[in-house]
């Protein structure tokens, strides 16, 4: 078992600080909000970020969100909610194995896309290629953070959810690394430093959970076909072959879960292994020594990541860019691109808590705030009003 990256001894004993002139947060920082509040009898700073988070308005909108596939094939399909909810079970599991701290890893799991546009991926690219055109870009992890410290209105002191510094932290960090020329407005997430372990193993479990889900609905909607995946990805198919041997009985759809339970299975104890042996190997025990490595200590073996790669490519090839979904993501791009203009040409027809933002923020990154925090469902009767009108 590797010593937790955060202590959390002290991370209950906020009143701890580093030295002054010390780049580096403290465990005890970690713990810490914008707007103190008085500690809770018996609830942990980051089990309450926990509890906010899955009580966001943000966080119940990624039930009407896409994930790969819209409700026009089948209500069985993974959303942005349950997809959140496989991340956070996966984060928490590798958390606890390696003795880290599975609040902060979960609470980061459940807010790790709460920042997606609808549309899944198709919405995405439509709303960066949109605000690219004012010459702005469109970040789900700086939208996420927009979210928790802006958009959520539950308190009557101040605006946002007030989380802990960890959670917004890895908000921003947990899937990549931001410079800190290049956005200077995150000065206080340290941007040089390295995330906690915490985080670091979100965009891990996040892969895992996608890769096993999305083959698993590929097949569901018959858009993947099981000759051509057992030949073309091995991560599949070594563990395929030897259960249809097992159980020659079986329905292939039994034996296509049954592997693809294995998939993840090995996928999460890699993870775990590979961490561990990474920590082990560079010697580091305590969090500022961990943001000091130069790479990320969370990781795959470079058997599993050349697996996993092989997988995913496949899944790019005879999935996410399939013709099946090419209807979708299309409408996707349409509608997205044809509101954006439109509201962005006329924003006196926003809602007035988005319109007072305009002198501040200017129109294009308010009205893909707006389009930002929509489901499926809301930004297509918009955008059906709008072809009536
Ligand atoms: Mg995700």
């Amino acid at each position: 078992m590797i010593r937790s990256s955060i202590d959390d001894k002290l991370v209950r004993e906020a009143s701890l600080r580093m030295p002054s002139g010390c780049a580096v947060p403290s465990d005890g920082e970690l713990a810490e909000r914008e707007h103190p509040e008085a500690a809770h009898p018996y609830r942990h700073p980051f089990d309450r970020d926990r509890a906010r988070i899955i009580h966001a308005r943000a966080f119940r909108r990624l039930a009407g969100k896409t994930q790969v596939f819209t409700h026009r094939y089948s209500d069985h399909f993974r959303s942005r909610l349950t997809h959140t909810m496989e991340v956070a079970q996966i984060a928490r599991t590798v958390a606890g194995v390696l003795g880290l701290n599975d609040a902060l890893s979960e609470s980061l799991a459940l807010v790790h896309d709460i920042g997606h546009p609808p549309f899944g991926h198709a919405g995405e690219r439509a709303l960066d290629e949109a605000l690219r055109e004012h010459g702005l870009r469109f970040d789900h992890n700086l939208h996420a953070l927009r979210i928790v410290e802006h958009f959520e209105s539950r308190y009557a002191g101040f605006r946002g959810l007030n989380l802990t510094l960890g959670v917004r932290e890895g908000i921003i960090k947990h899937s990549r690394d931001y410079s800190a020329a290049k956005n200077p407005e995150l000065a206080e997430y340290f941007l040089d430093l390295r995330p906690p372990l915490e985080a670091q193993l979100i965009d891990l479990a996040d892969e895992i959970a996608y890769l096993t889900a999305d083959f698993d609905d590929g097949f569901e909607a018959e858009i993947l076909s099981l000759d051509e995946t057992r030949e073309g990805v091995r991560l599949f198919e070594q563990f395929y072959a030897p259960i249809q041997e097992a159980y020659p009985e079986a329905a292939k759809r039994l034996v296509l879960n049954e592997t693809l339970k294995r998939v993840l299975n090995a996928l999460v104890d890699d993870l775990i292994v590979e961490t561990r042996r990474r920590v082990e190997r560079s010697g580091v025990e305590r969090l500022d020594q961990i943001r000091r490595v130069p790479g990320r200590l969370a990781a795959f073996s470079p058997k599993m990541e050349e697996l996993r790669l092989g997988a995913k490519s496949y899944l790019f090839d005879h999935l996410y860019n399939a013709p099946e979904l090419t209807r979708d993501h299309e409408e996707a791009a349409e509608v997205i691109a044809t509101l954006f203009r439109t509201w962005v040409a006329k924003p006196e027809l926003l809602p007035p808590s988005y319109a007072t933002q305009i002198e501040a923020e200017g129109a294009p990154r308010v009205v893909a705030d707006y389009i930002a925090g929509m489901t499926d469902q809301y930004i297509l009767s918009h955008y059906q009003a709008l072809q009536i009108a």
